[in-house]
């Protein structure tokens, strides 16, 4: 072999893999063919197709990942032929499965296995289709079938897997769980012009809750009830994962003496949410219906009194909606501040309610000042001036975006027991001696600079 050639097919192949099952080595020769310096294709090949690698399972996937490696071991595969009139292409679309879940892919290439076989995919990306996360493969990814042996068989993985709330990811395609009905409702929707009732709630087990729709009869089930569910599907609904419930879905009530031998009953499960370290809520892409608490570092533009659409809702500047034109707004307001624990921070959205709260005027109160003072900006400068620095609890729900964690409050307070707690955590802190502070306590915050009113 040239040895010029070699140390970078040696790069290669500790980026990709096997080179001529991935098709890498023939992608290189047909660079050096066009006379590119070797290492130049190497470089071009390995930003090509995604020299740095990441490996994620099927729990891993969120919407709009791009570039990450997986293995799974292909469930069903079915192709269809896509746009004819623009020449022939075909589809390739299934579910793919490893040991943390399964997902539905697509593949506008033809793929080296059928069902059974293990693949694995490089540079592969997610998109959301019919509000499920579906992972796909383009022109760009590599795919080779290899060892079966590292993936769990075929019938271990066919079926759906029973997980725990908290282990249902956003790209399940067949997930099943034992958990408790925290809340139920009924309504009328119509669907392809006919009406229907649907079932819709919230589900908890002892890791966490999240909501669920039932678009069949759930006979004999209500709110306390304790069931298990097979092969539901997810679909994202707001941005939070939401278990789907359809016809081919097993629902069972679960017998009194199997439900005592569960970790959670009604009652636990049903309890408030503990709040939790903002870090914590920061390592997931959405959690549902849970607590945190922090100090506001911040108070963001675009809070205190807006003006909205009174047909779709959307903020309005100068009563002209980008839809509907020129509106009689109807005013509203809203808080966006930044909540900070030490662990990390996170946007909160409070919406009306929630914002006379923690603000402690109400929108006329609010309206009132914005009428009487002559800065353009005087409830929002007031609304700063009063909430940063505090301290709050909120209880809501997380999603991840570009630009961190944004948190939908749907309760709020001021965590009053708290505070004795706080402060014997910061004279902790500022002590050195942990036993002495009660005694020392005067001579400690002294010399910690803090004064304590
Ligand atoms: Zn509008």
């Amino acid at each position: 072999m040239d040895e010029k050639i070699t140390p970078h097919l040696e790069e290669l192949t500790r980026a990709f893999g096997d080179l001529e099952k991935t098709g890498i080595r023939a992608e290189f020769e047909k660079l050096l063919a066009f006379r590119v310096p070797p290492d130049v294709a190497k470089e071009s090949i390995l930003r090509k197709f995604g020299g740095k690698r990441k490996v994620l399972k099927v729990k891993d996937l969120s919407n709009n990942l791009k570039n990450f490696e997986i293995t799974g071991r292909i469930l069903d595969l079915g192709e269809k032929s896509i746009r004819p009139q623009e020449g022939p292409s075909t589809l390739y679309t299934g579910v793919l499965a490893d040991e943390t879940g399964s997902v539905m892919f697509s593949s506008w290439k033809e793929l080296p296995g059928s069902v059974g076989d293990v693949i694995n995919i490089k540079n592969a990306y997610t998109r959301i289709w019919q509000n499920r996360i579906r992972l796909s493969i383009g022109e760009q990814s590599l795919v080779s079938k290899i060892l079966d042996s590292v993936l769990p068989p075929l019938s271990e993985l066919s079926g759906s897997q029973t997980k725990k709330l908290i282990d249902i990811g956003a790209a399940d395609f067949s997930v099943g769980t034992v958990a408790c009905v925290l809340q139920l409702s009924h309504r009328e929707v119509l669907v392809r012009g006919r009406q229907s009732r649907i079932v819709s709630g919230v589900l908890a087990d002892e890791t966490g809750r999240l909501s669920f729709t039932a678009w069949i009869e759930l006979a004999g089930i209500d709110i306390g009830s304790i069931i298990r569910i097979e092969g539901a599907q997810v679909r994202m609904f707001r941005g939070m994962p939401s278990v789907n419930i359809l016809s081919g879905t097993k629902v069972s009530s679960v017998e009194p003496e199997e439900a005592g031998k569960l970790a959670f009953t009604f009652e636990s499960a049903g309890k408030d949410p503990v709040p939790l370290k903002i870090e914590k809520i920061d390592s997931r892409d959405s959690m549902f219906d849970v607590a945190a608490a922090g100090n506001v570092v911040s108070v963001r533009p675009g809070s205190g009194i807006i003006s909205r659409c009174p047909e779709c809702g959307r903020v309005v500047q100068k009563a002209n909606c980008r839809v509907h034109g020129k509106v009689e707004s109807v005013r509203d307001m809203r808080i966006k501040a930044v909540l900070d624990d030490g662990t990390g921070s996170m946007s909160v959205m409070f919406p009306r309610e929630l914002a006379e709260i923690i603000y402690g005027k109400t929108l006329e109160e609010a309206e009132q000042l914005m009428f009487s003072d002559i800065f353009k900006d005087a409830v929002y400068e007031d609304l700063r001036r009063f909430l940063t620095g505090r301290y709050l609890a909120v209880r809501g729900n997380s999603s991840k975006g570009e630009y961190g964690i944004s948190f939908v409050a749907e309760n709020a307070w001021v965590p009053e027991d708290d505070l004795a707690v706080r402060v014997v955590e910061l004279l902790r802190r500022l002590g050195p001696d942990e036993e002495g502070y009660g005694q020392d306590r005067d001579s400690q915050v002294s010399s910690g600079g803090v004064g304590l009113a």
